[in-house]
């Protein structure tokens, strides 16, 4: 049988409706015009049996997925991308190598006092070295002191590794492994082992291969990698199997892309028994990224019919906010999330799906948060506002005029550049604008921001000035901002001016900054996107601004983010005294 929509009942009734007047096929059988064939085939795809246990999703977009080139995320990207995952039901979230530097440490400090939404946190190492005694070992005296619920290290299978990189004998190397899980099972850890090289391993040698994995038989799961990338899928099922046999329910999978089969290698493991699965956001990663977590839950979830996440229509969404951390533009052919994952363009096609949704589509696109892209109507676009808004706790469902309103403002704010995805208080900005709720700080006469670097290069100074007026105040604030760069002293002239309105101003801490150059085919006339994220030491929140110039739009994104946390004041956010 070829198409499946294989939806269970439970994920349809999640499922919101598109403003599409196309049939989609689950919900067909209804349908007057379809033949008897067609509905016999709908209803064999009805409900599933009932899931088996669940599989387990292990996220490593902090640690694998920042090896891949250009992609690095900072202390706070970290933890707003761990808090978005935890959310949307990814079961262990990898911080990072604590051994390996700073910011990593200084991650799993911070995520040692907050609480995951049942999400588990992991820090990842190696064995003890060769040789060593493991109580003087560095390496893992760090990964204990990241004092993570769950501890994941890495293993040699592959004979050849042993033997030339490592320079000991197997005998050794399987101390090291059993030293290593001993050690972290003793001290009451959840211990996932990393079989390196796994399947290089199995093919050159299978009993040293499997000698290993004895070694680490007390590990709570036995993760089979796919180092190089360069397994099949029928190789991954059949030695996957194999393994299963001797650890049953216990084996994970760990894959690279190398021949673009990390997602096919991953479900092949699952089909085989794999109970635990290993993958990045986007894939990203070394060389040709790591298994793509995004394409892999929607095929387990939509496919296999196995409960992966509470609701999976947050996919794009979760997609889109990691490419924009990473200041990565988003791929817009991937599968299921990408901008033209449902785009049809040929007379027929779209004709078709008109009609009848499923002829070219294989999935519900709403199921993923993605959206059929034919009709160019001023509708398009509908469910990803429901769906954010009902994020920021504003239920537009009941007001049709408010929710094309606000359609219209995104669709000419994104063809001037802006991105919401982690702008979301901008969004909220913009969509409160919409319904008469926004109140600005300040009425904005002029500012004026100059540069001033002599020959020497000695003396680089930047400096500020404003003039506004806050309510109906006739009198002119103008105050001046003087520092090294043209945002901070447009921070501190600002700040200036407003603080003996508000005397919150202080509180609010600028934690990032990132900037984009859009359409960077225009040089250095091209338009700029800042992204400015803020705290107040207990909540944090992006803003957005866009401009021909970077200048103007920092500016756009600090007016955003002060009047952010104005109104959430004023709507029942707590206001934090003291840090
Ligand atoms: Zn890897």
């Amino acid at each position: 049988m070829e198409a499946l929509y294989l939806f269970p009942r439970h994920f349809l009734s999640a499922v919101r409706t598109t403003p599409s007047s196309a049939l989609w096929c689950p919900r067909h059988l209804t349908n007057p015009h379809l033949s008897a064939a067609s509905k016999e085939i709908c209803s064999q795809l009805g409900p599933s049996a009932m899931p088996r246990k669940k599989v387990t999703l292990y996220d490593t977009t902090l640690r694998d997925g920042v090896q891949g080139q250009g992609v690095s995320f900072s202390l706070l990207d970290k933890l707003r991308i761990t808090e978005r995952l935890a959310r949307f039901g990814i079961d262990v979230i990898e911080g990072g190598w604590p051994g390996s530097n700073v910011k990593d440490m200084g991650f799993f400090q911070e995520a040692q006092s907050r609480s995951w939404w049942g999400a588990k946190i992991a820090a990842f190492g190696s064995t003890r070295r060769a040789n060593t005694d493991i109580s003087r070992d560095l390496q893992i005296q760090t990964l204990r002191d990241a004092n993570t619920p769950v501890v994941t290290f890495f293993g040699k299978s592959w004979k050849l590794h042993v033997t030339e990189v490592l320079r000991t004998t197997p005998l050794e190397n399987r101390s090291m492994i059993s030293d290593t899980v001993a050690y972290f099972k003793h001290l009451r850890r959840e211990v996932v082992y990393d079989a390196e090289h796994f399947f290089d391993g199995y093919k050159d040698d299978p009993e040293h291969a499997l000698g290993t994995l004895e070694a680490a038989r007390e590990a709570d799961v036995l993760v089979l990698c796919d180092t190089n990338g360069g397994t099949l899928p029928h190789e991954i099922e059949e030695v996957v199997r194999a393994v299963n046999r001797f650890f049953p329910g216990r084996v994970g999978i760990h894959t690279h892309n190398d021949c673009e089969l990390a997602v096919a290698n991953s479900i092949a493991a699952v089909r085989a028994g794999a109970v635990h699965v290993q993958g990045t956001i986007n894939g990203y990663g070394e060389r040709t990224g790591n298994c793509n977590l995004t394409s892999l839950i929607a095929n387990l979830q939509l496919k296999l019919k196995l409960p992966m996440v509470k609701d999976l229509s947050e996919l794009r969404d979760i997609s889109l906010f990691v490419d924009e951390l990473a200041n990565c533009p988003a791929n817009i052919r991937a599968p299921f999330v990408g901008a033209t994952a449902f785009a049809h363009k040929g007379g027929m096609h779209v004709n078709a799906v008109q009609k009848l949704a499923c002829s070219y589509e294989h999935i519900r696109p709403s199921s993923v948060g993605n959206e059929q892209n034919v009709l160019v109507s001023e509708l398009s676009g509908k469910s990803n506002v429901l769906l954010k808004a009902r994020r920021i706790g504003l239920n537009l469902h009941m007001e049709p005029q408010t929710v094309k309103e606000v359609l219209l403002r995104i669709k000419g704010a994104e063809a001037d550049g802006y991105e919401f995805e982690a702008g979301d208080a901008s969004f909220e900005l913009l969509v409160r604008d919409v319904l008469g709720q926004r109140r600005p700080l300040f009425k904005l006469k002029e500012y004026h921001c100059s540069f001033h670097c002599a020959q020497t290069r000695l003396h680089l100074s930047c400096k500020a000035t404003i003039k506004l007026s806050v309510g109906n105040s006739a009198t002119l604030e103008h105050t001046v901002g003087e520092g090294a760069g043209p945002v901070e002293v447009l921070d501190k002239a600002l700040r200036k001016a407003l603080r003996p309105f508000y005397r919150w101003v202080d509180r609010i801490q600028l934690t990032d900054y990132k900037v984009r150059i859009l359409d960077s085919s225009r040089g250095s006339a091209a338009r700029t996107r800042v992204l400015v994220v803020s705290t107040d030491g207990y909540h944090s929140w992006g803003t957005v601004g866009v401009s021909d110039n970077i200048i103007e739009a920092s500016w756009l994104a600090l007016v955003d983010s002060l009047e952010f946390y104005s109104l959430k004041l004023s709507n029942g956010w707590p206001e934090i005294t003291s840090r």
